[in-house]
Order: C-alpha cells, then sequence, then structure tokens
C-alpha cells in the first residue's frame, strides 16, 4: 500500500516538475485543457530532439542497409482499408467495438470532399513508398525503411501523463527480408532495440519482454514481443517487436525482383516501433533521483549527458559585477555555446537556488565564474551527481566537458 501511494506520488512529482521547470504541460490550459494532448516546452522540446536524434543516428545514419522517410500524415482512406485498420483498428467499447482513428474530411466542393484519416501508425506511409524507395535507391535483401513523425488515435480513455494520449509521435522500421530470414532477423532487432533503450538510459531493471499470445497480437502479426515498463501506474507496453509477415506488401500488391533468383517475391518484414512519448516518460521515471544535501531533500534528474536538454549552465557567481559578467559571457558562455548549442545562462538567485533549478532540469555540469577566475583563468564546474566541484582552466572547458559526454 505505501509502495503504491510513493510511486503515485513519483508521477505527481515528475508532472509537477515537467510543468515548472519548462518540459510539458497540459495541451490548451487555459481553455482547461484538452484530454490526451501535451504541448513541449523548450526542455521538453531538447530532450525529445535528443531521443529521436539518438535513434536516428543509430538506426539510419550509423547504418548502410537503412533508408529514411517523412511520408504525410494525411493518406488515401484506400491505404486504411487495404491494411485491414477500417476493419480491425479498434478497441471494445459498450459491448460493441469502437474504431479508434480519427476521421476527417478532405477537399471543399461538395463532390471533391474526400473521407481521410489522422494516421494511427506511421508504418503505412513506410509500406506505400516501397516501390518508390526500391526504384530510386535498387536496395538489396534486406534493407529497411525509417520514420519518425505523429500519430494519432482516439484512444477511448486517455490517461497516465505522455502514456495513454490522443496525438502522438512514434520511431519505426521495416525491415524488409526473406522470409526463411525472419527469425534470425527478430532475434537480431530485439538486442538493437535494447542496446538503444540503454544508451538512452531507461533503466534496464524495469524493462520485461512479453511474447504476445496469438489471440492478443495485432491483426498483421504472426508473431509479438511487447517491451515492457515498470511504470508507477503498471507494467506496460513500452515498445514493440513484430514479425508483419508479407501481410502489408501482399494487401498493397507489392513485390520485389530478387535479381539472385531472378524472379518476383514478396519481401516479409520485421518491425521494430517505439514511442516517442514513452521512451520520454521512461527516460524521466528512470533518471528521476532524490537524495538529500544540507538537511534539505533534492530531487534531480540523472540523465545521461547526451540525452539531458541542457549540457552545461553558465553563472558568473554575481551578476552585479560588470568584470564576472563580461567574463563569463565572452570567455566561457560564448565558446561553450558555440561547440555544444545546449548550454544557458543562469544568474537568477544566489548560487544555491541556480543549483537546485539546473538538478531539476537534469543538466550535467554548471559552471561558475568567480573572483579567483580573473586572476587565474580557472572555473568550477559542479557535478550534478555527486554536487562536487573542480577547477578547470577556462581554455581546457570545451575537451573537459567533451570528454564527458563519449
Ligand atoms: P497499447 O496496447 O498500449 O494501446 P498498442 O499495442 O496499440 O499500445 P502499437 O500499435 O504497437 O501500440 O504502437 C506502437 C507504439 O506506439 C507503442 O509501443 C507505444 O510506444 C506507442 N503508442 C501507441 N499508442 C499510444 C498512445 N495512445 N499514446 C502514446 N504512445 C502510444
Amino acid at each position: 500500500m505505501t509502495e503504491k501511494k510513493e510511486e503515485n506520488n513519483l508521477m505527481e512529482k515528475i508532472v509537477s516538475l515537467c510543468k515548472r521547470r519548462g518540459f510539458i504541460f497540459p495541451g490548451s490550459e487555459i481553455y482547461g485543457g484538452f484530454a490526451g494532448t501535451y504541448d513541449w516546452g523548450h526542455f521538453g522540446v531538447a530532450l525529445k530532439n535528443n531521443v529521436q536524434n539518438s535513434w536516428w543516428k543509430k538506426f539510419v545514419d550509423s547504418r548502410r542497409d537503412m533508408f529514411g522517410i517523412d511520408a504525410a500524415i494525411l493518406m488515401n482512406s484506400k491505404v486504411w482499408e487495404v491494411a485491414g485498420h477500417v476493419a480491425n483498428f479498434a478497441d471494445p467499447l459498450d459491448g460493441g467495438q469502437f474504431n479508434t482513428m480519427l476521421k476527417t474530411e478532405v477537399g471543399a466542393k461538395k463532390d471533391e470532399v474526400a473521407v481521410s484519416y489522422l494516421r494511427p501508425e506511421t508504418a503505412q506511409g513506410i509500406f506505400v513508398n516501397f516501390k518508390n524507395t526500391v526504384d530510386a535507391f535498387h536496395p538489396k535483401l534486406p534493407f529497411g525503411l525509417a520514420q519518425m513523425g505523429k500519430a494519432f488515435r482516439n484512444e477511448i480513455a486517455p490517461r497516465d501523463f505522455l502514456f495513454r494520449v490522443r496525438e502522438f509521435e512514434q520511431m519505426e522500421i521495416e525491415y524488409f527480408l526473406k522470409e526463411a530470414d525472419w527469425e534470425k532477423y527478430f532475434e537480431y532487432w530485439r538486442g538493437e532495440m535494447l542496446d538503444w533503450m540503454e544508451e538512452v538510459g531507461i533503466d534496464m531493471n524495469k524493462v520485461h519482454e512479453l511474447e504476445v499470445s496469438p489471440e492478443d497480437r495485432a491483426h498483421y502479426s504472426a508473431r509479438t514481443i511487447d517491451f515492457e515498463f515498470d511504470f508507477p501506474f503498471g507494467r506496460k507496453e513500452l515498445f514493440g517487436l513484430a514479425y508483419r509477415t508479407d501481410f502489408d506488401l501482399k494487401n498493397h500488391k507489392l513485390d520485389y525482383l530478387d535479381e539472385e533468383e531472378s524472379k518476383k517475391i514478396i519481401p516479409h518484414v520485421i518491425e521494430p516501433t517505439f514511442g516517442v512519448g514513452r521512451a520520454v516518460l521512461s527516460i524521466l521515471l528512470s533518471a528521476y533521483c532524490e537524495d538529500e544535501k544540507d538537511g534539505e531533500v533534492r530531487p534531480y534528474l540523472k540523465f545521461k549527458p547526451n540525452i539531458a536538454p541542457v549540457i552545461c549552465a553558465v553563472s558568473p557567481l554575481l551578476k552585479n559585477k560588470p568584470e564576472l559578467v563580461e567574463y563569463a559571457n565572452t570567455k566561457v558562455f560564448a565558446p561553450l555555446k558555440a561547440e555544444f548549442g545546449r548550454v544557458i545562462w543562469d544568474d537568477n538567485g544566489n548560487i544555491g537556488k541556480r543549483y537546485r533549478r539546473q538538478d531539476e532540469i537534469g543538466t550535467p555540469f554548471c559552471i561558475v565564474i568567480d573572483f579567483d577566475t580573473l586572476t587565474d583563468d580557472t572555473v568550477t564546474v559542479r557535478d550534478r551527481d555527486t554536487g562536487e566541484q573542480e577547477r578547470v582552466k577556462v581554455g581546457e572547458l570545451v575537451g573537459f566537458i567533451k570528454n564527458k559526454l563519449d
């Protein structure tokens, strides 16, 4: 019972920190909100971008067999009929089935109005560009297409902060291969997904794999593993890995000329899928810590430096001493900002208050320019996790921080 209460408390703490510190705000808040929507503030966007960039770097830029795509959110409604979503993309409600695709109408003149849907997954934007990609790049099997982008679902009961919302972002890969290879690559992608989770700082002790039973699998899947995370509200799906067989390409009547065997085949597909919001929520929950400093509880976000929205904060000890401000600005802030971008100026309140604020933002390093700096060209660098401070030569600062980022 106490544990449950503490866990609920943890969600409240995260939600309130996210709002107070400018990460994530409830959507349309000044009009009473709009269920299942959130707006990302300055630090939230930075965190989200870092998560997405790390994903793209690992799964697209560092590989030879992966192509990127950014397809339209609005698609011809035939896509959703053929893909089976018009018939099957539904959740149970009042004894019936409620289709959770968000329907809309496109076009102005009566006879030109077409029904469309805000895409409920990014995957179909990949499948419909399979032929374009093959024609443009002539890739050999196996190869993949990757996409990051918005998806919409008219969830019956949006809840648990970013966990179940109506507008969210996905990062998906469709990896095309020969049928005989599916098991090998299913295993391979399982490992790649786990590696990435660790890289972005998801607490791997809280990640569990669930083999989804045939009755519970999506209509297109012949095997699915859910990667579940121990959220404060229960163990729930974080990401998924599915073997979609040749279901989608076959339905879209797409095939591939296998040059080795000089015949047309329909490639099979392994699909690693990631929700950006669930990734961010699990990273926040994994990073949140409290310890005691000077008899007070200190909450801080122990982000990995490559994921932290701010890499370092620069502070002149006193903001009313022009010589400190001038030095901090020109010799410390400007070069760090040019090098890392995610660097902020913080001269608000006393040093203790600044540290507390930066701890809550999860800034790994706070750099303070004091009177000694003016005579010996060194600054203090304070470590977020240990609170320890060391003097570093101003000329060596960029290298010092760079080392910590690797
Ligand atoms: P759930 O069973 O929790 O509804 P799902 O099985 O319908 O999820 P998928 O269709 O596999 O989810 O979607 C792929 C990924 O997109 C999920 O693993 C999750 O990270 C994310 N996702 C799906 N629905 C939502 C939502 N409503 N809000 C936030 N993220 C979502």
